[in-house]
């Protein structure tokens, strides 16, 4: 393929038709229009064949080589009148590409999100606007959110493991909700003394397992919502829980000080420590830091 055989047009919608494609040092701008003759209502969803009228629509697009590229484009407004709508002018809007009152294609804002997921949403910002794209972090965000909003609802089986986190520690704490059988969080909630996993069980009875840390706020909300449904405690907790007892045994046991004797001083008299103590071989006691007694 030679360079004059890169069609533009090929990587936008046929019916958007470009016109015309201007090109300055930073920017490439893109002007098209609409040759549709039906839509759907971005409302109510229903099939649009009526044009109402056009409007001009200025959106970004992915970048080319460091330049931003805007689409200048002229798209039609359909007449609505549905029962839902009555009488009603809807954008068009193009699935996959432009959506409604969106100031970005949608393969901009999904490689927004998809820095912010890697990095963040003010670093995504930044490395946009480092190949010109006009973007803030607090854009990025609501991108994020309204991705967030667009997905279906997790599907969560019906062993699931409940743990709490902090948002900002020693401030506000949340509850996750991560399914066992995907290992994929289906619910982030606010709070974790019990009360938002109440309402959440609620609404998802068909749980039969739940795996938890041994907090008994969320013991007690799952007895309660749940009264068949099988508690384990997690082994991260066990292994917790088995440490603290350990550490709390050696703290009564072992001397808070222990000195170590100087080569020509006399080692001072021990304290028989309550625990026992491994023999040597020549029958010497051996203390629990190897030194013999
Ligand atoms: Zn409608």
């Amino acid at each position: 393929m030679s360079t004059a055989d890169l069609n533009l047009q090929s990587f936008y919608p046929p019916e958007l038709s470009i016109t015309r494609v201007d090109e300055t040092d930073n920017e490439i701008v893109i002007h098209m229009h609409s040759t549709s003759r039906e839509s759907t209502c971005h409302k109510c969803g229903a099939p649009l064949v009526r044009h109402h009228g056009t409007h001009r629509r200025k959106v970004q697009d992915l970048p080319i080589l460091g330049k931003r590229v805007t689409l200048v484009a002229q798209i039609y407004d359909y007449q609505c009148t549905s029962t839902a709508c009555g009488s009603f002018a809807s954008t068009e809007t193009f699935d996959g590409f432009l959506s409604y009152r969106s100031q970005m294609t949608e393969r901009l804002e999904d490689f927004a999100c998809l820095l912010a997921t890697e990095t963040s949403c003010e670093a995504s910002a930044r490395i946009l606007n480092s190949v010109n794209v006009k973007i803030s972090g607090d854009t990025v965000i609501r991108l994020l959110i309204k991705k967030y909003k667009q997905q279906p609802p997790p599907i969560c089986g019906s062993a699931i493991g409940v743990d709490d986190f902090a948002f900002k520690k020693r401030h506000t704490y949340g509850t996750i909700v991560v399914d066992e059988a995907t290992h994929k969080p289906v619910a982030v909630l606010n709070g974790r003394d019990g009360k938002s996993l109440k309402e959440w069980l609620q609404n998802n009875k068909h749980v039969t397992t739940v795996t938890r840390d041994r907090a008994s706020a969320y013991a007690k909300t799952i007895e309660e919502v749940l009264p068949d449904c099988m508690q384990i405690a997690d082994r991260f907790h066990l292994h917790q829980n088995l440490m603290d007892a350990v550490n709390k045994v050696l703290g009564r046991t072992i001397p808070a000080i222990n000195p170590v004797p100087l080569e020509n001083e006399e080692a001072p008299e021990k304290t028989t420590p309550a625990v026992s103590v491994p023999s040597t071989e020549d029958g010497e006691k051996k203390s629990i830091f190897g030194e013999k007694s």
